[in-house]
């Protein structure tokens, strides 16, 4: 069975202004994106997450950009995944290398909180989006470090990857917002030895059905070559989702992987 591609834009903390926001939920309105051959999400700051509930056309789902571990409580700043079942929310990302103590932040996760969270949400009733990749350090040692270390972030999840409540977002940290991009050999090489070890870890039919999404530096104009890799089933896309052309990386997937 074909995999249905799906694009992800992670908004990070942005915009500054609440009153950008309409013209950034305008840019995913349906006229521009069909959402009927690829499933699409927007992960709005947290601040926002409100605002933008109700706002997107039929079919684009408001993603949280992380939950808490354990639920409603004693536990300030963080978000529930109850709080997000109750606004009409059915999907949260976690695991982004951002939280996982890249680019100068803190580490806020690591491999074992992250896994508190997916069996959280998924027994919440609410899918995920997953994210994983390797340094720049790891990825100048070759594929099997890259592996290594990706299936080091796979391992305590291995039982939760159920294809129809999880994707996974491979992001090379090396190419997040940094304007380089994993050439289309490099993303296909990793996303096939991704499927690889859910194959021998997980079942055969685990690997063939979940979606692994590539996630670094992707825009309109490396769309086209990446969706033609075929164990890429989609975007993680950050700066690029800002900007009108995230509507174009959805049309270049949904081409690329057309039955
Ligand atoms: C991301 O934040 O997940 C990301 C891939 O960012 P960018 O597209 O800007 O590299």
């Amino acid at each position: 069975m074909p995999r249905k591609p799906i694009v992800g834009g992670n908004w990070k903390c942005n915009p500054d202004k609440t009153e950008k926001l309409d013209s950034l939920i305008s840019n995913y309105d349906s006229e521009k994106i069909d959402t009927s051959k690829c499933d699409v999400y927007v992960c709005p700051s947290p601040l926002h997450v409100s605002y933008c509930m109700g706002k997107f056309k039929e079919g684009v789902m408001v993603t949280p950009q992380n939950c808490n571990i354990k639920g409603c409580g004693a536990f300030t700043g963080e978000m529930a995944v109850e709080q997000m079942k109750d606004m009409g929310i059915t999907n949260v990302l976690i695991g982004h290398s951002e939280r996982r103590g890249e680019f100068g932040l803190m580490a806020y996760d690591t491999n074992e909180t992250l896994a508190t969270k997916l069996k959280y949400i998924l027994d919440s009733g609410l899918n995920c989006i997953f994210c994983i990749g390797e340094k720049l350090s790891i990825r100048e040692q070759g594929i099997e470090a890259v592996m290594k270390e990706c299936a080091a972030q796979l391992e305590d999840v291995k039982g939760m990857l159920d294809p129809a409540r999880v994707v996974i977002a491979y992001e090379p940290v090396w190419s997040i917002g940094t304007g380089v991009t994993a050439s289309p050999e490099q993303a296909q090489e990793t996303h096939k030895a991704i499927r690889e070890w859910i194959a021998k870890e997980c079942s055969a039919e685990t690997a063939a059905a979940i979606r692994i999404q590539y996630g670094g530096s992707a825009n309109a104009k490396n769309a086209p070559d990446l969706s033609a890799c075929p164990d890429v089933d989609g975007f993680l896309v950050g700066g690029a989702s800002l900007k009108p052309e995230f509507k174009d990386i959805v049309a270049a997937i949904s081409a690329a992987k057309k039955a």
